[in-house]
């Protein structure tokens, strides 16, 4: 089927994104949207819009009928599924290709291979991509066995669902005598969250860094890598601040592990835009997952290498080989990206409410992915993210700078945000230096928490 219409199936920021990428390939667009969403950016800059239900997600985000009967009424001729919501469900794609739409992103296929987290590090383990030392597969019901195994790995260990994400369905042990317990209760969970009681075993690393490499494959044959991120500021597994490229890692590094994803893509056919999640700590690299689908933190890595990931996406999804060879990829400077939040900087109790004062900030290397504007009302319905902030210079030192003063210029009034956050985190001596695990934030708002506590309690 031609591509000429573009269904996106999402909200917020990224729907914007994809209309933008849309716009520019001389694709036509079609909003859809929940009753509390009618006043989205992109719901306004659509060149049509259909409501598919109300504000819950179940009814309209994660409506697959809705989703796809809006698809027929308005002649669309593919799906852009976004991130979260429907972009790694295999049965979404299924029904999406089934009912002779394109979808963007990979295939039903791929979606599911890489969506059980035990065949997904089998392909890669394949593919010469390396992993964490665990399981060879799902475990199985032998205690002794699994005891064996444990002490030959090393404890502490970690026990995962195969079917896990969103950072449930795992658990860490730390001593023989837990094992059997821990298999059982991460196992029932397992089952009463991702219906598939499977789970496996790897070791646990205690400070590792978060690092993931972005790749684009075409289907054909074709992948690129396009350098990695760091995204170790995290607070209960959600991302808060990201940059590209990763410190201390090297050229060779990159070279290394990006050409094996790439190859990995090739072996396994994936077509679109993904990404390689490892842990790394001593210097190697372990992978832990692959998503297959943009991601939030995608613009770091288009600001140092110049590649409209979201567009490349789209064209290979229509049946484009890829428009970049991987010599024609150069890493310049350095980029970070802070996710502005409506919430509350200390509590993290999300604020919904209208934006009463709107100041974006500007000038060379900053950039704002947004929906929001003056007189929006941030709904309580979705997750908090009202905007991206991404700045791109020469260097890191000078790539935060950038970002502070950026941050200093950003004014969101009427609701509260994280920004006192970042601009907390930007001047840490850890994120100065660069480097810190995915353990860090987490502990400094522990310290900062309990500092509070003991003047209150003076
Ligand atoms: P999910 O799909 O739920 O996000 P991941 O496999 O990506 O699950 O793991 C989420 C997070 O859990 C990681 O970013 C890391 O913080 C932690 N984690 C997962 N596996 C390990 C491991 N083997 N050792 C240490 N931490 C781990």
């Amino acid at each position: 089927m031609k591509l000429e219409k573009v269904l996106i199936a999402n909200r917020g920021e990224i729907a914007l994104r994809v209309l933008r990428a849309c716009r520019q390939l001389g694709l036509a667009t079609v909003a859809v949207h929940s009753t509390a969403d009618r006043d989205l950016m992109h719901v306004k800059l659509a060149d049509e819009s259909i409501c598919i239900g109300p504000p819950a997600p179940k009814d309209s985000y994660l409506n697959i009928p809705s989703i796809i009967a809006a698809a027929e009424s308005s002649g669309a001729s593919a799906i852009h599924p976004g991130y979260g919501f429907l972009s790694e469900s295999a049965d979404f794609a299924e029904m999406v290709e089934k009912s002779g739409f394109i979808f963007i992103g990979p295939t039903a296929d791929t979606i599911r291979l890489m969506g059980d987290k035990v065949s997904a590090k089998k392909a890669m383990q394949k593919a010469g991509v390396p992993c964490v030392p665990g399981s060879a597969g799902a475990l199985g019901d032998d205690i002794n066995e699994n005891k064996k195994l444990a002490s030959k790995i090393g404890y502490p260990i970690i026990i995962k669902a195969a079917g896990g994400g969103g950072g449930r369905g795992m658990r860490v042990v730390r001593k023989e005598e837990d094992l059997e317990q821990s298999i059982a209760l991460t196992k029932r969970e397992a089952d009463m969250f991702f219906n598939n009681p499977s789970v496996y075993m790897e070791k646990f690393l205690e400070n590792p860094r978060h690092i993931e490499f972005q790749i684009l494959s075409d289907g054909q044959g074709h992948a690129v890598y396009l350098g990695e991120r760091d995204c170790s500021m995290q607070r209960r597994n959600q991302k808060v601040l990201e940059e590209a490229p990763a410190p201390f890692i090297t050229a060779e590094q990159r070279k290394t592990i990006g050409s094996r994803c790439a190859k990995a893509c090739v072996d396994i056919g994936y077509r679109g835009a993904g990404t390689f999640e490892f842990l790394y700590e001593n210097g190697e690299f372990y992978f832990i997952e692959m998503n297959t689908r943009v991601q939030v933190e995608h613009p770091v890595t288009e600001m140092i290498t110049g590649v409209d990931i979201v567009r490349e996406m789209i064209s290979v999804c229509a049946g484009n080989t890829l428009s970049v060879k991987q010599s024609d990829i150069k890493i310049q400077g350095h980029a970070f990206e802070c996710r502005i939040n409506a919430e509350d900087p200390k509590t993290f109790i999300p604020s919904p409410g209208t934006i009463s004062w709107l100041h974006v900030p500007g000038g060379p290397g900053v950039r704002w992915d947004s929906h929001v504007y003056q007189g929006y009302k941030v709904p309580p319905y979705y997750d908090s993210l009202v905007g991206k902030l991404i700045v791109h210079d020469d260097t890191r030192e000078l790539a935060r700078l950038r970002m502070l003063e950026a941050l200093d210029e950003l004014v969101l009034e009427g609701i509260k945000t994280n920004i006192p956050l970042h601009k907390d985190l930007l001047t840490d001596p850890a994120e100065i230096r660069g480097g810190a695990s995915i353990h860090y934030l987490e502990k400094k708002l522990e310290e900062q928490s309990e500092k509070t506590a003991e003047v209150k309690s003076k």
